[in-house]
């Protein structure tokens, strides 16, 4: 199997999004702090966002096979008391040391179903070592191997921007629940975003949704709520409520960095589902333009998104669905069969190896994969295991008492919707 690693290092610049994905990513921790090359690199980072300290050199100098020499050593000797986690979207060099390989959610359940480990290190994306972190003991730790490693649509929303579309919703829509008993707004957020978010949830009557349920979770919003307000990714959000037979018109975007949001308050009053304006810079990239090329290239291919593409993009697929959905219909899928899918590189050419009998492969002909998974580098892991062998725990990852305490309320919940 050809891993993105090794494409990317072919190709150079000439079929990359980015000719800084060639480079190794401490180079840019070092220069100017930022999501670095791929897919995220041009989105905002927030300026409070955490950062890596520098590698020492042992590691930054060491070759891809002593990296993965080191790593192999280092979890020998920690044994059972470190698990290994890995995102679908993470680099192949890093997946073949997980204990398990999961979207976020199956992670963050992964992690809980092993209480007598002592570290459980996260390579995967800031918001998901947090949720293991809530999900998990407060005796174990959580480590993320990069602490750059963010998401470029979990930092479209914070607490502070939140707070404060919540308080001119309830301006504009009241704060007295209708003649039914329902709260006027109830906030969902999606997985991908901050532990605070998800305490935000729980604190007001709301909820976490994932790709894989968010339809039965705005059935319980919904149930509980006159309007849901849904953040951070507006096309999950839109994809999900449309399917529903919510209208359009009824769907307004709250834009963070617009006076109220950038609508009046009758807009906000008519409203049934108050999308968030975040995305993700991988899955914003697919087009109609390339589904239409695939057709045309394999007239029998069947076409396979996530639902974070646009609206556009999952009217024009054969089948919406989450990273595990995807996974599973490739599987399914019979042999000869040929299927363009519609999300991360990694993960898409991971499929086609596995797969040899079908044709699959990645809508977008440019090789972007996700910058921020893409900072979990082996020479991260590698650090961060050899400290742990070594007794010092290094990118721990804390939520505090509070948030955990009311975040696990609207994790509670999605659980008792969606088991
Ligand atoms: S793929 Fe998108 S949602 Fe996932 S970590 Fe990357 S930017 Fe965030």
């Amino acid at each position: 199997m050809t891993s993105v690693d090794a494409i990317i290092e072919r190709l150079g610049a000439t079929r990359t999004c980015d000719s800084g994905l060639t480079r190794e990513p401490w180079s840019f921790d070092s220069v100017r702090p930022g999501y670095g090359p791929g897919a995220s690199a041009r989105d905002r980072f927030p300026r409070n966002s955490p950062r890596q300290t520098p590698l020492p050199e042992e590691y930054t100098r060491a070759t891809a096979a002593e990296l993965q020499d080191r790593i192999l050593e280092a979890r020998h000797r920690l044994g059972d008391r470190a698990l290994i986690l890995s995102h679908y979207y993470q680099r192949d060099e890093i997946i073949v040391h997980a204990d398990f390989v999961g979207d976020s959610f199956q992670l963050a359940r992964n992690a809980a179903t092993r209480p007598d480990a002592d570290d459980i290190v996260f390579c995967g994306v800031h918001f998901m070592a947090e949720t293991a972190d809530i999900l998990s003991t407060d005796r174990q730790n959580v480590i993320l191997p990069n602490m750059a490693a963010g998401c470029s649509m979990a930092d479209m929303a914070d607490i502070d921007q939140v707070e404060r579309c919540w308080r001119r919703l309830e301006t504009a829509c009241g704060t007295a629940p209708d003649a039914d008993g329902r709260q006027q707004v109830v906030p969902v957020t999606y997985m991908n975003s901050s532990a605070a978010l998800k305490a935000f949830c729980g604190r007001h009557g709301g909820i976490v949704c994932t790709s894989s349920n968010a339809h039965a979770v705005l059935d319980w919003a919904f149930a509980r709520g006159r309007r849901v307000l849904f953040f951070p990714d507006q096309h999950l959000g839109r994809n999900t409520a449309r399917a529903m037979g919510i209208p359009l018109d009824r769907m307004p975007v709250w834009d963070p960095f617009r006076p109220d949001g950038g609508h009046d308050d009758a807009t906000w009053a008519q409203a049934a589902m108050i999308l968030w304006k975040g995305f993700c810079s991988v899955h914003q990239r697919f087009t109609v333009e390339q589904i239409d090329r695939a057709r045309k290239a394999y007239p029998d291919v069947t076409v396979l998104v996530h639902p974070e593409c646009s609206m556009e993009v999952v009217d024009a697929a054969d089948g919406v669905g989450s990273t595990a959905y995807i996974v599973r219909k490739i599987e399914e899928a019979p042999a000869g069969a040929t299927i363009a899918v519609g999300t991360e590189i990694n993960l898409v050419n991971r499929l086609a190896a596995q797969h040899p009998d079908k044709t699959v492969f990645c809508l977008d002909p440019v090789v972007c994969p996700c910058s921020t998974m893409y900072r979990i580098h082996p020479a991260y892991l590698a650090w961060s295991l050899e400290n742990l062998v070594n007794g010092r725990v290094v990118n721990r990852i804390t939520v505090d008492p509070a948030t955990a305490a009311d975040a696990r309320v609207a994790l509670t919940r999605m659980l008792e919707v969606h088991p």
